[in-house]
């Protein structure tokens, strides 16, 4: 460059294509081999520097050939400018939720919303539109310089907030260079505007800005660890969670006071930026909802089945223990409020290890579902409840029912189960049959745990009795449904 001084802008310019078209080659080369989730986000940073890129060589054209002077903003700056755009876009587009939630319409619609931003910021802060046919007008080197330096600033300090909230392997390492990259860029950025765009030997200077190009290269270029932060990666960032969320509001916000503002003097240009605005907010709205509504549809559906798996026996789909015991307590209270008789029937099979043992598991378990099946049929209201109480028992809540219907219905059950004619070769004969222990609520002796405890001396009355039998505590003989 000593050499070539009078031309020394010549030797720089190739030098300042290069060093961006490398960074753009190799952000472009870790989209296309890296982690998938960060695929976009390469891709996002390869469009900022290639918009760069772009603008070196206009401004090597509007110099070099149109010999526009440094003060007068134009297609060079346009493409500076919106260098910035997809840059910060990258910096917002890393996701904390998962890509199965992400919406992939909104990468679209966020990115033509944050150009077109971008086209109005530039319109605004040079008061030039460019594709407009505009006469070109100069504007002072400390604006565009501030201008730079704001746009600058504003992505470094972005970026460092997403570095600091992003604590994964992966994305983290992506926002560790592109922080760092912002950061020497725009220091050199600062010191070329300031410095040499003011001094002779500005040439000099233009090698400081290939510095940063060089080193996002060199970065994105290094090695990759393999990830290994997986339990972090499920943290949860409140912090992350707000930034990802209110940045696309803030974008279309800024679009739509960039539009308003512009409406005065370019009337057409802020129409379309504040319908643009309107479009993309109501997409977004109806998207949004759309999706919560089904969201929690699915919700209160899966926590529906969750609740009604709860509260069921998996081998025979009547209701479990923990139902009953629900039931219940419910019902004791019904019957005193109401005053009407409360009966619980407590329902064995007889010998039942006996056919487990002969015939197996797995007709036990066949047996247990016939046998749940044959008592529900011999429920009488619609308010009754069969509940599996465990093992081969099972248990009937019945409401409203004094202890004669409620021996009816233990002789029905017993009749229900002697027709399924399940073979158990015993004392009792030749097909399965249950003891039942019948108990009615009695307030004044005791609450839901002396019930059972009734219901439970009954049944074992009804054992004694000689099984295939009915039986209440201290009252009547055992009584039992005879197969004919
Ligand atoms: P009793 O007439 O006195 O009631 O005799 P029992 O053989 O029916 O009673 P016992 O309590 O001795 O045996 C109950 C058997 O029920 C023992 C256990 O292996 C079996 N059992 C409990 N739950 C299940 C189940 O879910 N499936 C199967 N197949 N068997 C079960
Ligand atoms: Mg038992
Ligand atoms: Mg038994």
């Amino acid at each position: 460059m000593t050499a070539f001084q009078p031309m020394a802008s010549l030797v720089t310019y190739p030098f300042l294509l290069l060093a961006p078209a490398l960074a753009v080659a190799a952000c472009s080369w870790r989209a296309a081999r890296g982690e998938r989730a960060l695929r976009s986000a390469w891709m996002l940073l390869a469009a900022g520097l290639m918009l760069w890129t772009a603008g070196i060589f206009l401004s090597a054209w509007e110099d070099l050939f149109q010999h526009l002077p440094q003060s007068v903003a134009w297609f060079s700056d346009l493409a500076f400018f919106l260098y910035g755009v997809p840059v910060l876009l990258a910096v917002s587009s890393v996701s904390s939720v998962s890509s199965r939630q992400r919406i992939r319409f909104f990468v679209w619609m966020d990115s033509g919303q944050a150009l077109i931003t971008g086209y109005l910021a530039y319109i605004s802060i040079f008061s030039v539109v460019p594709f407009a046919g505009e006469p070109l007008a100069p504007i002072s080197a400390a604006t565009l310089v501030l201008v730079y330096n704001a746009e600058n600033l504003l992505l470094a300090v972005a970026a460092t907030l997403r570095l600091i909230v992003q604590p994964r392997g992966g994305e983290r390492r992506f926002y560790a260079i592109l922080t760092g990259f912002l950061w020497v860029y725009g220091i050199a950025a600062h010191v070329y505007n300031n410095w040499a765009a003011t001094s002779d030997g500005h040439a000099v200077y233009d090698v400081l800005v290939d510095i940063p190009f060089l080193v996002l290269a060199v970065a994105a270029l290094a090695p990759w660890p393999k990830r290994v932060d997986i339990e972090a990666a499920q943290r949860e960032q409140t912090l992350a969670m707000i930034i990802e969320n209110v940045s696309p509001i803030l974008y279309t916000v800024a679009l739509l006071v960039l539009s308003i503002s512009l409406m005065h003097h370019h009337f057409q240009v802020g129409t379309v930026g504040i319908f643009t605005a309107l479009v993309v907010y109501a997409t977004r709205s109806t998207i949004l909802q759309g999706r919560y509504i089904r969201v929690q549809n699915e919700l209160h559906e899966a926590r529906d089945r969750l609740e009604q798996m709860a509260l069921t026996d998996a081998l025979t789909n009547t209701a479990n223990r923990r139902r009953f015991d629900q039931a219940l307590a419910l019902e004791c209270n019904r019957a005193v409020r109401h005053q009407y008789p409360l009966a619980l029937l407590l329902v064995d099979i007889d010998f039942f290890k006996m056919l487990n043992d002969r015939y197996g598991h797995p007709a036990g378990d066949r047996c247990l579902v016939s046998v749940a099946l044959a008592l529900q049929s011999a429920l009488p209201g619609s308010g009754d409840l069969l509940a599996r109480y465990g093992g081969e028992e099972f248990v009937a809540i019945l409401p409203a029912t004094d202890e004669a219907g409620a021996r009816q219905v233990a002789l029905t059950m017993q009749q229900a189960v002697a027709t399924l004619k399940i073979r158990n070769e015993t004392t009792t004969g030749s097909f399965v049959t249950v003891s039942i222990g019948v108990a009615l609520f009695e307030p004044a002796q005791g609450g839901v745990a002396e019930f059972i405890e009734v219901a439970d001396q009954a049944l074992y009355r009804a054992k004694q009795g000689g099984r295939n039998c009915i039986a209440a505590v201290d009252r009547g003989a055992c009584s039992r449904h005879v197969a004919h």
